[in-house]
Order: C-alpha cells, then sequence, then structure tokens
C-alpha cells in the first residue's frame, strides 16, 4: 500500500529537473526551458532547480581575482585571466536567436574582450524570470539514483544557509565545464626551482611577469594565448615548450618555441634537444582534467576532451542512464551555439516531443560518430565534424536553424590568419552569418590595446571595416 501511495504521488508531481552549473551550457538549458514556457504557457512545465557554486551566473565568464579557494572554502572555478579577449571569431559564437547587432546597436569587432561577450552571452537573459530557478552557492556535493522511484537525489551544500540540503528530481542535467581541475605534470628539480611555478588555471594578470623571462609549458591555446598576453604586456621573452612540434607561427623576437621539458635544475631548464635556458616562472599550459567529485562511479562520464566523449548519446544523454543528461562536455570549436544546440534537444526529449531510441540504438549512434570521430586527422576536419554535430541536433528541435557550416568556414579562415599574423589576427573582420553586418575594425591594432573594459572597448573609435 505504501509503495503505491508514493508511486502515485511520483505519477501526480510534476517532472523536476536538476541543472548543476549556470555558466552558459546551464543557461542555454534555462533559457530553452524559458523560451518553452513563453511560449506554451503550459500547466506542465517542469520544476527547475540550478544550482550554482558561485554567487552569479555566467560560469568560466566571470572574472575572479581569487585563486586556490573561494570565499566558501569551495575550490575557485574561473581560469579567466585578465586582458582576455576572445581566442575565436564571435560570428563564430553568436547565438541563433539573438545577433550581437541586436545586443550592442552597432557592429562592433570580431574578437572583443571577456567582459564585452559576457555582456552579450547575458544580453538575451531574462534574468527576473531565471533567478527563480537559481540557488546561489550551492556546490553539489553528491547525486545518487534509486532504481525503484527511478529518481535521482541531489545533495548540495547550501553556504548561504550553512546547512547541507537534499531534493529529489527526475533529470539532472550536468554542466559543471571542464576547464578547471588543473592536470599539473612534475618535472624532475621542480621543487627547487626558485621562481614562481603556477597552473594557467591560476594565471590572472600578465603584468605580473613583466620584465620577467617567462616559460610555457604546453601545446594548446593555453599556452598560445597566455605567451601572447605576456609579450603584450611587456615579459622580458616568452618560451614555449612542447611536444608536439611547432606551431608554425611567425612569433616576434622575443618569443621562442623548445620541445619537450626534460629536467630542471635550479632555475634553469633543459629541454629534449639539449638546449638549456634560465627562466623567473614557469606556467604549466597542460590542460585540465574532467572531475566530477559530486558523482558515483555507475554515473560518472570518464573522458579527455574531445570532440565525441563516448557514452552520450547525441553528445548528452549518459548511456547507462539517460535521464542524466552532461552539456557542454565537447572540446570546443563552437561554444555558445552549440550548446543551445544541445540544451533545445534536451528540452525536447524531457519535454516528450523527441522519443529516446532504445539502448542498443542509442549505441549503434554513438558508435557511428565515434567511427567518423577516429578518422580526423586535420583541424579542419574536426572543424566540419563538430558542424554536422550541431546540425543533426538542430535540425529535431525548432531552434533557429543557422548556418553552421558558414561558420565551420570562418574558423578555417581564422586558422589561416592566425598562421600568417598570430599578433594581428585579432586585427581582423569578419561577416555575421545571422545578419550578414560585417564586423567593426579596432581603431588600433590589438597589441596596442591595453584596456579590456566594457567601457574602455565601446569607447574606442571603431572603424567601418574597408
Ligand atoms: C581561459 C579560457 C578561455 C576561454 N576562451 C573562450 C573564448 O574566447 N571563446 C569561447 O567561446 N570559449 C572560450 N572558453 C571556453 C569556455 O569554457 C566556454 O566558453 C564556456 O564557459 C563553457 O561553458 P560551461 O557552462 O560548459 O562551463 P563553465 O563556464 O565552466 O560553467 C560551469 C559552471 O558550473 C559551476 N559548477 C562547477 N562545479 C559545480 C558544483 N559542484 N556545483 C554547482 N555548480 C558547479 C561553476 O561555478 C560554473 O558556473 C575559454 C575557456 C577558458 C578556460
Amino acid at each position: 500500500m505504501g509503495s503505491a501511495k508514493k508511486k502515485w504521488s511520483f505519477i501526480l508531481s510534476k517532472t523536476r529537473i536538476a541543472i548543476l552549473g549556470a555558466g552558459p551550457s546551464g543557461l542555454a538549458q534555462l533559457r530553452a526551458f524559458e523560451a518553452l514556457r513563453k511560449k506554451s504557457n503550459s500547466s506542465d512545465f517542469p520544476e527547475i532547480v540550478c544550482y550554482e557554486k558561485q554567487n552569479d551566473i555566467g560560469g568560466m565568464w566571470n572574472y575572479t581575482w581569487r585563486t586556490g579557494l573561494d570565499r566558501n572554502g569551495e575550490p575557485v572555478h574561473g581560469s579567466m585571466y585578465r586582458y582576455l579577449w576572445s581566442n575565436g571569431p564571435k560570428e563564430c559564437l553568436e547565438f541563433a536567436d539573438y545577433s550581437f547587432d541586436q545586443h550592442f546597436g552597432q557592429a562592433i569587432p570580431s574578437y572583443p574582450p571577456r567582459e564585452v561577450l559576457k555582456d552579450y552571452i547575458m544580453g538575451r537573459l531574462d534574468k527576473r524570470a531565471l533567478f527563480t530557478y537559481m540557488r546561489f552557492e550551492c556546490p553539489v556535493r553528491w547525486v545518487t539514483f534509486d532504481q525503484d522511484t527511478q529518481r535521482f537525489s541531489v545533495t548540495v551544500m547550501n553556504h548561504k544557509t550553512g546547512e547541507q540540503e537534499t531534493e529529489e528530481f527526475d533529470y539532472v542535467v550536468v554542466a559543471t565545464g571542464h576547464f578547471s581541475t588543473p592536470n599539473m605534470p612534475y618535472y624532475k628539480g621542480l621543487e627547487q626551482f626558485p621562481g614562481r611555478v603556477l597552473h594557467a588555471h591560476d594565471f590572472r594578470d600578465a603584468l605580473e611577469f613583466e620584465g620577467q623571462n617567462i616559460l610555457l609549458v604546453g601545446g594548446s591555446y593555453s599556452a598560445e594565448d597566455i605567451g601572447s598576453q605576456c609579450y603584450k604586456y611587456g615579459a622580458k621573452s616568452v618560451t614555449i615548450s612542447h611536444r608536439g612540434g611547432s606551431f608554425g607561427y611567425n612569433w616576434p623576437e622575443a618569443v621562442n618555441e623548445k620541445p619537450g621539458l626534460e629536467h630542471i635544475e635550479g632555475n634553469v631548464v633543459h629541454f629534449s634537444d639539449g638546449s638549456s635556458q634560465a627562466f623567473d616562472a614557469i606556467v604549466m599550459c597542460t590542460g585540465y582534467i574532467f572531475h566530477f567529485p559530486f558523482l558515483p562511479d555507475e554515473l560518472r562520464l570518464e573522458t579527455h576532451n574531445c570532440l565525441y566523449p563516448d557514452n552520450l548519446y547525441k553528445g548528452v544523454f549518459f548511456q547507462s542512464n539517460p535521464k542524466l543528461i552532461y552539456l557542454g562536455m565537447q572540446d570546443q570549436w563552437f561554444t555558445f551555439n552549440m550548446f543551445d544546440a544541445q540544451a533545445w534537444y534536451v528540452r525536447d526529449v524531457i519535454m516528450g516531443k523527441i522519443q529516446l531510441p532504445n539502448e542498443s540504438e542509442r549505441r549503434k549512434d554513438i558508435d557511428s560518430w565515434l567511427q567518423n570521430h577516429e578518422k580526423l586527422n586535420t583541424d579542419a576536419q574536426s572543424i566540419d565534424f563538430q558542424a554536422n554535430y550541431i546540425d543533426d541536433l538542430t535540425s529535431a528541435t525548432d531552434y533557429p536553424s543557422f548556418p553552421v557550416h558558414q561558420q565551420a568556414e570562418l574558423f578555417k579562415k581564422w586558422l589561416e590568419d592566425k598562421k600568417l599574423d598570430i599578433m594581428g589576427f585579432r586585427n581582423k573582420s569578419y561577416a555575421s552569418t545571422i545578419t550578414g553586418t560585417v564586423a567593426a575594425q579596432l581603431p588600433r591594432p590589438w597589441l596596442e590595446i591595453k584596456d579590456d573594459s566594457l567601457e574602455g572597448f565601446m569607447s574606442l573609435k571603431f572603424k567601418k571595416a574597408s
């Protein structure tokens, strides 16, 4: 009798959804549901709670000066630094339902700084409506799934009340990001190095390294961008050590590349080609690990940074329990518009508009994507792969269709522009694939513009692109 009562109360109650994290991915999910609520005003609209560790929305785009622990003793999420400008053209991350023109009311350059992009991401949100779902300063501590009730229990530490809270949900959407927990290598002699050793996660201000000889370890975006920032803000020399060969950029004289790091003696670093050099500081740009300390083994996604993590149907539904959803877990060419595509699809599955196939059909679909993934050899192929993935998602929902393949071509152009001029590619302008507007041009080269604030940027006298 008791269990029948429990069953009925479950059927009659509204569907409950927990969204973990309010960065761009979690916000896309909230926005997808809000768009539906506004359209349908249906009485069976689900109950949504979004748990966020920080005290604001925005995720990685909230700059914090803090490193290590936040004011509640939780690991600091932010890895962004001062003076960070978009590393890809804004035309490749434009929302299909909210253009840059709509937000700024004028053409702005293709590579805006962090505050400007954050302003844009936030601009389309109805904050008043959205904040009704939010529980700030509530890091998720533990999630379990009960096979009998088919519900999740989500336990969070509510730092505002000082108490742990547990609530039950039908669906859990994990949108906690994957660029926050450093992958920190060890090299012999590191413990004796007299200067500062830090991971890119803790890098905040290039001015700290003004006049210094700085070594960056790693062969990806962090190394190239932090290297460019340090050069721009007056480092004496920047050396990038990586095993993968050359970036192929025409670096300025003060920036050098070295092969893999071998070991360290005092302040002298030895490289695999037998060369050595003294440094003042070392920044490990060695990537991030996927870290879900709040998930038990049977619910935890195990992957590395790649374009198609295994065990995620449509890149989002956890294969062994598709009521558990992961957003934004892919390596990212596309970002905000991909999160939208995922969020709209997830919403339609939860609302019963799209039916999920059975486990073996889902497995077949995952495998076919994985097979294509294995064949990828070039950046251009990877970009197209992710564009196809987005296409696959948006074609099934009412998310406004957008020319994702044109955006893929822009990404390829961007890669070429970087190869031509790594310190100057941010001076280029592209046309929006959503509105056709050609981006404005910076009045001076990016290298000379040191103020990255929203006000500073918007008060620049942009030029019309020629
Ligand atoms: C240095 C750097 C530069 C970048 N530059 C660009 C760029 O120029 N352009 C671009 O498009 N992308 C860039 N990115 C990629 C960036 O990660 C994405 O744009 C975007 O922020 C990913 O959104 P997300 O919501 O998936 O994750 P995040 O933005 O990381 O948000 C995750 C959220 O989850 C919260 N959270 C984490 N753990 C918990 C928990 N246990 N409980 C509750 N909440 C939790 C966090 O506080 C955070 O708010 C950059 C990333 C980095 C690290």
